[in-house]
């Protein structure tokens, strides 16, 4: 048991509040787990102390990839509040820990708590989230953005668009219609855009059976990397196919955890990591992914979710403090893909770099109202 902190850190947290908000979207995308189309589900949850200084985080639950909305905001009102209500700011630690062991699961829970009590923090000692990770090692990290649109029409506008932004990587969701229309997207877009690095993730879209000759033409096209190609439980798939492509082979769905990490260097089942504080529960499980993979000689990429603004700059924060994950970030969502972003200003994007922010906690500020008028149900704990 640790002592009480002092001064700043000795301030209590008073209330929380979660919303579950239905975010509007541009269009629809597939992948090879599934399609979104319409809107996404977030959740952002408010951390309030004393002097009333206030932090916000955001959960990004996929239902099939991570969880869902529903659970999330039974995760904060049931299982969170207790351990969160009347606990120093300075327990961070402590109150992470404990909420880790209330509930299973809810990994994007976990990661939005996180990120409010770093912003909370944050605002409270006037420090960037980076600061309090460890301090930043890049000011801008490359962005990467999806082609992901049935209609491939669609999609060639947004690579005119991004191209014209400054964009130069993209990444390219394959498997969830045919081989030849994969080969012709990715061919397309490295003749027009020479200059645009191009990477495959098939989100575990194709069959262990027979996929390897799939593989290989993708391995002809000389891409940047091969995301997930089969479900995650296919380990000794992914081992038989980094073993047989020269491109190097990514892991997304098969590691969420530091444990998951480690098996996948003992199965030797890929290259690099998609690290993303949804999968891991937040930002220092995802430092601990990136420290694992880059121990064993392996490189780390800022994968997202369906994500706001919001949780962006939470991995933008990990992104900027963690020098193992040198491959970019794919924090695109805010800038690209939502009808309008839950930040009060926009996501800090130049030049197809995203801008790492110094200014106290996550560094831009939120839009409450808008929080408010997309929001479908509502909890508030408050302490006694
Ligand atoms: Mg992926």
């Amino acid at each position: 048991m640790t002592t009480q902190p002092d001064g700043v850190l000795s301030e209590l947290i008073i209330a929380m509040e979660a919303w579950h908000c239905k975010v509007p979207v541009n269009a629809r995308r597939d992948h090879g787990i599934g399609s979104v189309l319409g809107s996404v589900d977030v959740v952002v949850v408010k951390l309030t102390s004393e002097s009333g200084a206030v932090g916000y985080g955001e959960a990004s639950p996929w239902p099939v990839f991570c969880g869902t909305a529903e659970a999330d905001l039974a995760a904060f009102e049931r299982y969170f509040a207790p351990h969160v209500l009347n606990q120093p700011i300075g327990n961070r630690a402590t109150i992470l820990r404990r909420c880790e062991h209330a509930v299973v699961h809810c990994s994007d829970a976990k990661a939005a708590l996180e990120t409010a009590l770093l912003d909370l923090t944050g605002q409270l000692l006037s420090l960037p989230v980076h600061a309090l990770m460890g301090g930043k090692v890049r000011d801008r990290v490359p962005l990467s953005v999806s082609i992901a649109n049935p209609d491939f029409n669609t999609d060639k506008q947004l690579a005119e668009r991004i191209h014209n932004d400054g964009v130069r990587v993209v990444k390219v969701k394959t498997g969830f219609n045919t081989h030849e229309f994969d080969v012709m997207r990715i061919e397309w877009l490295q003749n027009n855009y020479p200059d645009f690095t191009v990477r495959v993730d098939y989100n575990q879209g194709l069959e262990p059976f027979d996929c390897m000759r799939v593989l290989q033409d993708i391995d002809d096209l000389n891409v940047g990397f091969i995301e997930q190609p089969v479900a995650s439980r296919h380990w000794q798939c992914m081992r038989e196919i980094r073993q047989s492509i020269r491109t190097p082979l990514l892991a997304d769905e098969s590691v969420f955890t530091p444990t998951d990490m480690v098996r996948a260097i003992n199965e030797e089942i890929c290259d690099a990591v998609s690290v993303k504080i949804m999968k891991c529960g937040g930002l220092t499980r995802g430092k601990e992914i990136a420290a694992i993979a880059e121990a064993a000689g392996l490189g780390a990429y800022g994968g997202d979710m369906f994500e706001t603004g919001i949780a962006h700059l939470a991995g933008l924060h990990m992104v900027a403090s963690t020098p193992a994950i040198s491959l970019g970030c794919e924090y695109y969502q805010a800038s690209y893909y939502l009808e309008q972003d839950l930040l009060a200003s926009p996501f800090p994007v130049e030049d197809g770099q995203v801008i790492v922010p110094d200014k106290p906690g996550l560094g831009v500020e939120v839009d409450l109202n808008r929080i408010q008028s997309c929001a479908l149900s509502q909890v508030i704990a408050q302490s006694s």
